[in-house]
């Protein structure tokens, strides 16, 4: 409260000056459909074929033509079409074809009738409706036409994009070898998760976060584990990570505490920008470069380094990964009781979204200091309050982000 914060950089800048610095550092290479899931594409997909790649049926029924129908008689059946069994024999006027979902509609057909719209007598079949021309057929190529790109040069792969590859029958795809990031904790107060505790100590937390998220992403994670506070060990690690990592993210040491060598040894290995940002949680952030690698440094409060690595990082290691990143979805939605806000920093309070009986409500988790971690285990979203906005009263109407794949 009541601190200048004219001088803090927006996160929007921040973003922008980091991704104008950045490209795709990931070389491609081919793998086979099934081991590709979670890798991003390299080229863009166009469709090798039609899909469906014939005309055919939608459904269980007959394949008419509309002039044999027009006399209103019953319609002798010709034969049958199974799904990989296309009906070759004759069509005589005054027939159908008994046909299956999925199987070729024999040359000639106008629709396709489905058997609950017929009654069947042997092999007279009667008409209880008046089919539409095309209905009920499937044409080749409504799905995805020959030629057509049909998945963008990096697009993650989902459970959503294999089937579709495969109904193109694309065995091998192009994309990217994974990002690789290496990670350590900075700290004399941490110790690794097993381990007792003694007076002062506290658990590692961060590096399960970040090896969490990084492995969402589809990173590679060179974990280094915890370094002291001690200036030679972290030195050693920097530059062992600069030597086999694309990027370094490190938790803690980025603020101005006489324990923070952060920012001393960046600026004897590499070209480092100590940020303090506009945005609550998550105020010190550095971002630079070591010498082969790019260098991220998360600050220590837990919820501050989940949410700067949400918001920020995760932008940044997409676009050197070669991932097209999408902002993600932002609501609407009634705050159900006040929010403690100052004005001068971007808020990313974390909330409970509900469906309420007028529309989307929204509660916040508690305590919102950033180093109550139960805030964000509770959450389903960030309440995103305006940098200049103030205390919100119950009832007003607030931006909500819904935690994506990241989180979740
Ligand atoms: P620092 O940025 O190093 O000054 O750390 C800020 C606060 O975050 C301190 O209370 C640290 O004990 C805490 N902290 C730093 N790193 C971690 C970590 N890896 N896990 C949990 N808490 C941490
Ligand atoms: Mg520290």
């Amino acid at each position: 409260m009541g601190f200048d914060t004219s001088g803090l950089l927006p996160l929007s800048d921040a973003l922008q000056g980091m991704l104008e610095q950045l490209a795709c550092c990931c070389d491609t290479e081919q793998l086979p459909l099934p081991e590709a899931l979670g890798r991003i594409l390299a080229d863009d997909i166009a469709s090798p074929l039609s899909v469906p790649p014939f005309d055919n049926s939608a459904m269980d029924g007959y394949a008419v033509r509309l002039a044999d129908l027009a006399a209103g008689t019953p319609l002798i059946m010709a034969g049958k079409a199974f799904a990989g069994q296309p009906y070759q024999g004759e069509w005589p006027a005054g027939h159908c074809v008994r046909i299956m979902t999925g199987a070729p509609v024999p040359a000639g057909t106008d629709a396709v009738v489905m058997q609950e719209e017929t009654r069947a007598d042997g092999e007279r079949i009667t008409f209880l409706c008046q089919p539409v021309p095309g209905q009920n057929i499937r044409r080749a190529g409504s799905d995805m036409a020959k030629g057509a790109c049909v998945l963008g040069a990096g697009t993650r792969l989902t459970p959503r994009e294999m089937p579709l590859l495969a109904s193109l029958g694309i065995a091998i795809v192009s994309v990217r070898r994974p990002l690789r990031v290496a990670i350590f904790s900075t700290g004399d107060e941490l110790k690794p998760v097993g381990t007792p505790l003694a007076h002062g100590d506290i658990y590692d937390s961060n590096r399960y976060g970040v090896k969490a998220m990084l492995a969402r992403l589809g990173c590679d994670c060179l974990d280094l584990g915890i370094l002291p506070d001690n200036p030679d060990l972290l030195r050693a690690a920097f530059i062992r990570a600069d030597q086999e990592a694309d990027v370094l993210i490190t938790t803690g040491g980025v603020s101005v505490g006489e324990a923070d060598f952060t920012k001393q040894l960046l600026d004897e290995l590499g070209e480092i920008g100590f940020w303090k940002l506009a945005i609550k949680p998550g105020k010190p952030f550095a971002f630079g470069r070591l010498p082969h690698a790019w260098f991220f440094g998360l600050p220590g409060n837990p919820v501050s380094a989940m949410v700067t690595f949400d918001q920020l990082v995760q932008p940044a290691l997409a676009k050197l990964a070669g991932q097209r990143f999408e902002r993600p979805l932002q609501l609407q939605a009634v705050a159900a009781e006040p929010l403690k806000k100052s004005p001068g920093r971007l808020d990313f309070q974390r909330g409970i979204l509900c469906q309420g009986p007028n529309g989307l409500e929204v509660r916040s988790t508690g305590s919102q200091d950033s180093a109550v971690f139960s805030s964000l285990s509770r959450a389903n979203c960030y309440i995103v309050l305006e940098r200049e906005r103030g205390r919100v009263a119950a009832g007003e109407t607030v931006t909500v982000e819904p935690f994506g794949g990241l989180l979740l």
